[in-house]
């Protein structure tokens, strides 16, 4: 039996059939367009599962459930996008209602972050592990928080929006109305924006990392530096706050690889508190770029 898996973030959606192992039968991805309504994205995200169904040689029938993961702040209970800072044209969406109108397979919505760390616990880097964060680090900056062996979830399902913790309130201003936010600070979406400020035109993530890692141009290389610093900052506030043995970083800008894990490991060694903590692991997420996808169907695979 299949679940679709469908992962929406702030750049790209990624959508794929899940078996109850885990295994990715099949994907595609659709570029986030903010541009289009939340129903017309829907439309489209509805159209490519039907393809992906169909070269597989199933139909809508032969799906178990739909699992949803989507930027927070959500309204699970009523399965509505509540206020993303990321996902404006999206807030107050009713998209298990949308998802309803083109399948009748039951449908589940998490948080985007939650459900990744679901998918590393169920069959990825953090399967033997009972205390772990997984951190997101893309568009914006979320993470999913185990403890106990369990999934802290919070009062209304919104536990882990870490994007929005304060790494530096000297920092500038975030769309959710604070200063100097973790994802203002960290994202993909916030070493474009400074590394386009820095040459003047405009710089996506990935180029500035190569810009940095290049050894031509130190100004990018400090940047780059300093991102790595603050990742550290967030990675040390979890770690004191939550004590786990692992921290699992994934999402778009984890694909640096190395570097950033070094440095990210470097600075919690210096600078975690308790004794475990300054040996606490910070390590690549092993479903990489599938995570949040598999996540997805984890909703409906697995009981959490
Ligand atoms: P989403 O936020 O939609 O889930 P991703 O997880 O792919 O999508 O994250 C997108 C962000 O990650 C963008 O800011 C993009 O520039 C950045 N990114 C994607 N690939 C890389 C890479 N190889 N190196 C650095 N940054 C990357
Ligand atoms: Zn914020």
């Amino acid at each position: 039996k299949f679940a679709l898996g469908v992962d929406i973030g702030g750049t790209k959606t990624a959508l794929g059939l899940v078996d109850s192992e885990g295994q990715v039968l099949s994907k595609t991805s659709l570029a986030t367009d903010l541009s289009l309504t939340p129903d017309e994205m829907v439309g489209k995200m509805a159209d490519a599962a039907r393809t992906l169904l169909s070269y597989n040689g199933l139909q809508a029938a032969d799906l178990q459930g739909i699992g949803i993961g989507a930027p927070g702040p959500l309204n699970t209970r009523l399965g509505q996008i509540a206020e993303p800072p990321n996902l404006r044209s999206w807030w107050g969406f009713p998209i298990v209602q949308a998802f309803q109108s083109h399948f009748a397979a039951p449908i589940v919505l998490e948080n985007d972050a939650t459900a990744a760390a679901l998918a590393e616990k169920w069959v990825g880097a953090a399967k033997t592990a009972d205390h772990f964060v997984y951190i997101t680090i893309s568009t914006g900056i979320g993470a999913g928080i185990y403890s106990h062996g369990r999934l802290i979830t919070g009062a209304s399902g919104n536990a882990g929006d870490i994007g929005h913790m304060v790494v530096d309130p000297a920092g500038g201003a975030c769309n959710c109305g604070q200063r100097g936010c973790f994802e203002y600070i960290a994202s993909g979406t916030a070493i474009a924006r400074e590394a386009s400020a820095l040459l003047g035109r405009p710089v996506t993530s990935k180029e500035a990392f190569e810009l940095a890692f290049s050894g031509q141009d130190p100004a990018m290389e400090q940047l780059v530096h300093r991102v790595f610093e603050y990742m550290g900052i967030g990675c040390v506030t979890l770690i004191n706050t939550f004590d786990p043995e692992l921290i699992v970083i994934g999402g778009g800008v984890s694909q640096v690889g190395s570097p950033l894990f070094d440095a990210v490991s470097g600075y919690v060694k210096r600078h975690a508190l308790n004794p475990s903590g300054r040996t606490t692991p910070v390590i690549p997420a092993e479903l990489q770029q599938d995570a949040g996808l598999i996540g997805a169907a984890a909703l409906i695979h697995i009981k959490y």
